[in-house]
């Protein structure tokens, strides 16, 4: 397997946008990091240096907090009607859809993937999330309840609640989807009236400089965005212990989750957590095989399975597991590698150095404990950071790439004997983010959904993601839910109003 060789053109404006130097968003300030500190964005396609970032540290975070809470607590967006909100984020999402072959090719440039996929699935979702966001801005209730305030039999009361803005929202999210998760968390807190200070992954910080500057010109006030660029352990954790931040909103892995988690706990700030998956693709003995086999082969590969839902175990029923184990081995072993920016690239590199030494690191540890490999097992030679998509038969339910997320293109396939054998393995993880099933008997389906612990469930399909579906983890894999109008919740309090008349 080799790498296309392709002549990719950047476009103009592309590479107007990504040579330029760049600066982060506070307030309406465009700004370098206070100590100076850059960041260095790579191609993965490459391996080239193409860009660098401001490193911002806790005395931007701080800038960006003051800035964040100045908006929310006396600016014209703290008094703004919801109509508005609903018309600024309408503007915001029409400026993404305008701008979204440009966002689609920085997003590959930046990230390693297909320049189709994210224009057609990441910008699209993002863009149809906020619209449905949008539509939240005018829809938030409370409720008027009858009480009956005990001790006082002849007082008369007005009982009710209101839903409020919870207030300044720090956002962190990984380099996966990184403009579509970056909308995830800008959706709801703008249609809520919150104010954001959102930190994207350091691999991948691009998009969200372009996004700051398209909510300036959608017409956002200032502090109502900003993105502060930087790393993990200084921007990210600053973030995270800020204690003028009342609601923090994260996706990455889990341990870093949890992290984050110990860190709201100290100043009780709200918190939702998108984390980690290890999903299991249940092919069962009355499925199209042949539709199921591609099924699963898309649930891993996607995106190069850096997915925090790919389906990365595969179950299949014993009758039919030697046949779609070949028929996924063959579509993984025909699957044509190149750059994201080239449209015969069938999948892209993973996002960096370290992403490819930590996947091929997991390959060798599946061929050491036993496993056989029946497509792929290891890193392309050469520039970029490519990584064979791989398929591991043989192996064991404890074994370490049964059991850890391994986050790129690599498959675990085993056969089961019954349904009961079936959802016992598929719940047997310490993560609970998706699954799917394979099946013609929808009866079975029916009786199986409730019985998987897991967030989503998808039948004949997976990852397949609508805004108006809630979607996050059981267990391991996180806390709340983003999209959906459940997500209003987590970017809302409660307020009980008790009034005697
Ligand atoms: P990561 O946890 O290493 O990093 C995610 C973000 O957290 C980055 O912005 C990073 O800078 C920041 N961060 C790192 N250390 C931090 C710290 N100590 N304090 C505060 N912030 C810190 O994850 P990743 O490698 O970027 O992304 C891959 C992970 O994300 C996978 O586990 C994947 O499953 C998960 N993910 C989950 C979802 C979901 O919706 N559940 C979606 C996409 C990705």
């Amino acid at each position: 397997m080799s790498v296309l060789e392709s002549q990719v053109n950047i476009s103009e404006a592309a590479l107007a946008f990504i040579q330029r130097q760049h600066k982060f968003l506070v307030g309406d300030q465009w700004l370098a990091a206070a100590d100076g500190q850059t960041l260095d964005v790579y191609n993965p396609s490459n391996g080239e240096k193409i860009a660098s970032v401001p490193s911002g540290s806790k005395a931007d975070i701080d800038k960006a907090v003051a800035a964040a809470r100045q908006a929310f607590d006396d600016s014209d967006w703290s008094r703004i009607k919801p109509v508005d909100r609903q018309k600024l984020l309408w503007n915001f999402a029409d400026l993404i859809e305008q701008n979204a072959p440009l966002l689609a090719e920085i997003e590959s440039i930046d990230n390693g993937k297909s320049m189709v996929i994210a224009e057609h699935v990441d910008i699209r979702l993002a863009v149809d999330f906020l619209r449905y966001m949008a539509g939240f801005a005018t829809k938030i209730e409370g409720r008027t309840v009858d009480v009956s305030v005990p001790f006082m039999p002849d007082a008369q009361f007005h009982g009710y609640t209101r839903r409020e803005a919870v207030g300044v929202v720090g956002a962190i999210v990984a380099w996966n989807f990184p403009l579509l998760l970056a909308c995830w968390k800008l959706g709801p807190a703008l249609a809520t009236g919150c104010t954001v200070v959102l930190k994207p992954a350091e691999e991948t910080p691009l998009t969200a400089l372009k996004l700051a500057e398209l909510a300036l010109e959608a017409g956002y006030p200032a502090g109502v965005v900003n993105v502060v660029t930087g790393v993990g352990h200084e921007a990210g954790a600053a973030l995270s212990h800020h204690p003028d931040v009342d609601k923090l909103t994260f996706t990455g892995s889990t341990e870093v989750g949890k992290l984050i988690g110990k860190a709201a706990m100290d100043s009780m700030t709200r918190v939702t957590l998108e984390l980690g998956g290890k999903s299991p693709t249940i092919v069962l003995d009355d499925a199209d095989i042949q539709t199921a086999a591609q099924g699963a082969a898309n649930a891993i590969f996607f995106n190069h399975g850096q997915v925090c839902c790919a389906g990365s175990r595969l179950y299949v029923h014993k009758k039919h597991f030697d046949n779609v184990v070949a028929d996924i081995s063959s579509i993984a072993s025909n699957m044509t590698l190149g750059s994201g920016l080239d449209p015969n690239a069938q999948m892209g590199p993973l996002v960096s150095a370290r992403q490819q030494e930590r996947v091929c690191h997991y390959i060798e540890q599946g061929i050491q404990g036993g496993a056989t490999i029946t497509a792929g097992g290891g890193a392309i030679e050469g520039p970029g950071f490519y990584v064979k998509p791989t398929v591991m038969v043989d192996v064991d339910h404890n074994a370490i790439v049964t059991r850890e997320e391994i986050f790129g293109p690599v498959l675990v396939a085993m056969p089961f004997d019954d349904i009961d054998e079936a959802i016992r393995i598929a719940n047997d993880s310490q993560y609970g983010l998706g699954a799917s099933i394979w099946s013609n008997n929808l009866s079975q389906v029916h009786r199986m959904v409730p019985r998987i612990k897991s967030g989503s469930i998808w039948v004949n399909c997976h990852t397949a993601l609508d805004p108006a579906l809630p979607f996050g983890g059981f267990k391991q894999s996180g806390l709340g839910r983003e999209m959906g109008s459940d997500v209003i919740e987590h970017y809302t309090e409660v307020k009980s109003v008790l009034m005697s008349i």
